[in-house]
């Protein structure tokens, strides 16, 4: 149709079908969202952009979690946001907790001091619960076991394209496993032994590590310290294997031990990100350009002028532009085919 002829990916040789609300073929997956019953008009916003710009035509089901029950005014309200199917459950106690491993006493010390470094959500004890999850279990929840993948939304994120095919199916055919809008540097407050404890798992368990030159991705000096890259989750649109993959499930299982997510602030972007670096193959992660995409403060708005048509945000203002958000680039920079290790890295 003549509407698709000024998408950038069409050139990229997706399938025209791939433009059609597919009736006949569809994709098991769903938006995933982890959201506060206080944050409703937020949601509704976000929702109102996604379903404007993409789902009123594509109709995939909404899943809703939250720690607590949803009200009954949440879920009357978002369910009016949308002709599609919307479910809500609440997350597993055992998912949202302390694990018995853990000092509660010695976590509470160490958010004190990371709130006299400066850290933001440096005393809040539900922000690592939030990011645990996010990180090892959302994946397990029963109301996702039939779905291959997810796309995370939270609320008051923008979506400010026209997204006029679909990017599960895009996923599903080109064999991705991971799709972001922006990459960005941690701040190594959060995060001061996740590096440590992730060189510690690749120890005892060397067959992690099926992308070599992930590890050029995430550190700078060859393996010795991580320099902080990872994909801004707060946006994802990935396949849920992955994560429930024994590699991967091995990996959390070794971080969660560890204690990082109380005893630091570990967040679930590093923790994904560390893990597509090393587990999946550069073209197993997809950069989605076209995906115009705001969360405060960063954005991300396509380049190009024709697929930019359909888009309300400014490319001046896209995060790729900026040093701190340079990850993006080098992800694409990175080699097809590695087959050494860089030095440094046994
Ligand atoms: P930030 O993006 O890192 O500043 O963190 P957010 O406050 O946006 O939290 C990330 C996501 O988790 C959002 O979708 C929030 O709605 C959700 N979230 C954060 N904390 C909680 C919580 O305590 N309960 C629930 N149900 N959702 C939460
Ligand atoms: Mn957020």
């Amino acid at each position: 149709t003549p509407a698709l002829a000024h998408r950038a990916v069409t050139a990229d040789g997706i399938d025209a079908d791939m433009y059609l609300p597919h009736v006949a073929k569809p994709v098991r997956a769903a938006f995933v969202v982890l959201v506060r019953n206080s944050e409703l008009v937020g949601m509704k916003k976000a929702m109102r952009q996604i379903e404007d710009r993409f789902n009123g035509k594509f109709n995939y089901p909404y899943v809703f979690l939250n720690d607590v029950p949803f009200t009954e005014e949440f879920k009357a309200e978002t369910t009016a946001m949308t002709k599609a199917n919307v479910t809500f459950g609440e997350v597993p106690q055992e998912h949202w907790s302390y694990p018995e491993w853990i000092n509660q006493t010695y976590a509470g010390e160490c958010r004190q001091q990371m709130q006299e470094q400066g850290v933001f959500y440096a005393l809040s004890e539900s922000y690592r619960h939030m990011c645990r999850f996010n990180s090892g279990f959302f994946f397990r929840h029963p109301l996702l076991d039939d779905i291959d993948y997810y796309w995370r939304i939270e609320p008051d994120v923008e979506y400010s394209c026209d997204i006029d095919y679909d990017p599960f199916l895009l996923m599903q055919r080109k064999g991705i496993k991971y799709g972001y809008t922006i990459a960005l540097h941690e701040y190594p407050e959060t995060i001061p032994t996740l590096w440590d404890t992730t060189k510690a798992f690749v120890k005892s368990n060397p067959g992690f590590v099926r992308h070599l030159a992930g590890y050029s991705w995430l550190s700078n000096d060859g393996g010795e310290t991580y320099n902080g890259c990872h994909f801004w989750s707060n946006f994802e649109i990935g396949s849920l294997a992955f994560f429930r993959s024994p590699e991967y499930l091995a990996y959390f299982d070794y971080l969660d031990r560890a204690g990082g997510f109380f005893y630091e602030r570990w967040g679930d972007a590093p923790v994904h990100a560390i893990a597509a670096a090393l587990m999946l193959q550069k073209e197993e992660v997809h950069w989605f350009e076209d995906i115009g995409y705001y969360h405060n403060p960063w954005s991300n708005c396509p380049l190009s002028p024709e697929s930019r048509l359909r888009c309300h945000c400014d490319p001046a203002n896209s995060a790729v532009h900026h040093y701190w958000a340079s990850c993006t680039q080098e992800w694409l920079a990175l080699p097809d085919n590695n087959t050494t290790l860089p030095a440094g890295v046994e």
